[in-house]
């Protein structure tokens, strides 16, 4: 390559970061919008493994992370009264030998640390206009700002605005796995550490996940079972009103909800696409493939699609070929982890009584079993050096 080819990346979350550490690495002069005002902390702890953990590595980070750990003791899992179905040891329901788990900030916290001093950040902005021609990519700022790129990559997640302006609407590419869901923290009143309870009804459930120690907020979950997806984006409400005559501890949770600034909510669903590039542009993470949180697996598939990106741009000088060779090298990892969804959730989410039944009998077995060993989906992908 003769001049340093210039990259805008959308969205500075976990694959906007990790790309942009390989490609400035491999020598690209990189941009990053970001609509927030600084790098996004928060959201629930997420699980890294197998072929991720490798590109932790690679990216110099993996130290870091084992020090963030959430180093999770127990689950517990719990009836509609509150009576206990099962408790058993993390490992039992983890991801298998090397697994991590980190709070989603501290994942991004140490990606940004990495290039914040190398890369050209552009926060509280994004990208209005596309306009992909033959020279680069021209792109009008939301202040109408214009400048010119060789390649604009969207990392702007499953609502990818970059994936609707290049690609078309999200309708085409969303699947609905059946379920609402939200995430926010509240106050650890209950002294929990370092553990997972879980309540359950047919088609409902509601967690709270200590993280840290009994000081450290608590991560409320709640999910819902829908067959059909909602009209309009589900919001606090709607979750409200699904888990309104709840027992259990879903009324402080409920209280919660309603005072939260920093809810997460959110249907279940993948992003599947038959292309991830189009000319000058590509999509990355989630806003590629995302798996949907039923499996587990979005943020090791943000992590390792954005070094096989990287990977591709900095030895190939035509894009289209790299674009090419990233998808291919990629697709079949991605494809693996997505069929981790299964049912949509009917698993650990069992819609009738019936269905929760059975699993609560797997879950009581799971006290006398060995772990699991790790999916094999989870390193389907070996990273080209
Ligand atoms: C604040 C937050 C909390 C989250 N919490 C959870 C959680 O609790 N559980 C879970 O399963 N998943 C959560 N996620 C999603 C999870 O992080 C991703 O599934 C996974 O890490 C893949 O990452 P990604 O980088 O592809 O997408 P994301 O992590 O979604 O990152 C996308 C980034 O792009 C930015 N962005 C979006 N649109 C634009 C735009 N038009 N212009 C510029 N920037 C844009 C967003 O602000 C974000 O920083 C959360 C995401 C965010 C942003």
């Amino acid at each position: 390559m003769t001049a340093r080819r210039t990259v805008l990346i959308s969205g500075a979350g976990v694959a906007g970061l990790a790309l942009a550490h390989w490609l400035h690495r491999g020598g690209h002069a990189v941009t990053v919008v970001e609509k927030s005002g600084g790098p996004r902390d928060g959201g629930y702890p997420v699980d890294l493994r197998g072929t991720a953990v490798e590109v932790a590595r690679r990216t110099g980070i993996l130290p870091r992370l084992r020090e963030a750990h959430v180093d999770l003791r127990r689950a517990t899992f719990l009836r509609a009264d509150g009576t206990e179905v099962a408790s058993v040891p993390a490992r039992a329901v983890a991801g298998g030998a090397g697994h991590l788990e980190v709070r989603r900030g501290d994942l991004t916290a140490a990606l940004y640390a990495g290039v914040r001093d190398d890369v050209e950040f552009l926060f509280g902005d994004r990208a209005d206009t596309l306009d992909d021609r033959a020279h680069g990519v021209d792109v009008t700022f939301r202040d109408g700002r214009r400048r010119t790129f060789d390649l604009v990559v969207g990392a702007d997640g499953v609502h990818s605005a970059t994936r609707g302006a290049v690609f078309g609407a999200e309708e085409r590419f969303h699947h609905y796995l059946g379920h609402v869901f939200g995430i926010y923290t509240m106050p650890n009143t209950l002294g929990l550490s370092h553990e997972l309870t879980m309540w359950n009804a047919p088609g409902r459930a509601a967690a709270l996940y200590a993280a840290g120690a009994g000081d450290e907020a608590l991560h409320a979950f709640l999910t819902f079972h829908r067959s059909t997806p909602p009209g309009a984006p589900p919001h606090r409400e709607a979750l409200a009103a699904v888990f309104a005559d709840a027992g259990w501890e879903v009324p402080r949770m409920l209280d919660a909800l309603r005072d939260a600034d920093d809810l997460f909510v959110d249907t279940a669903g993948q992003i599947r696409m038959p292309r991830w590039s189009r000319g000058r542009v590509a999509l990355v993470g989630d806003a590629a493939h995302a798996p949907s949180f039923l499996t587990g697996q979005g943020t090791g598939l943000a992590l390792a699609g954005a070094y096989m990106l990287a990977r591709a741009l900095v030895t190939h000088t035509d894009h289209t070929a790299a674009f090419y060779v990233y998808e291919q090298g990629t697709r079949p990892y991605v494809t693996a982890n997505q069929a981790l969804a299964g049912g949509g959730g009917t698993t650990l989410f069992p819609s009738t009584a019936e269905a929760l039944e059975r699993r609560d009998t797997r879950l009581r077995s799971l006290t006398a079993l060995p772990p699991p060993p790790a999916h094999p989906a989870y390193s389907a992908l070996t990273l080209p050096d």
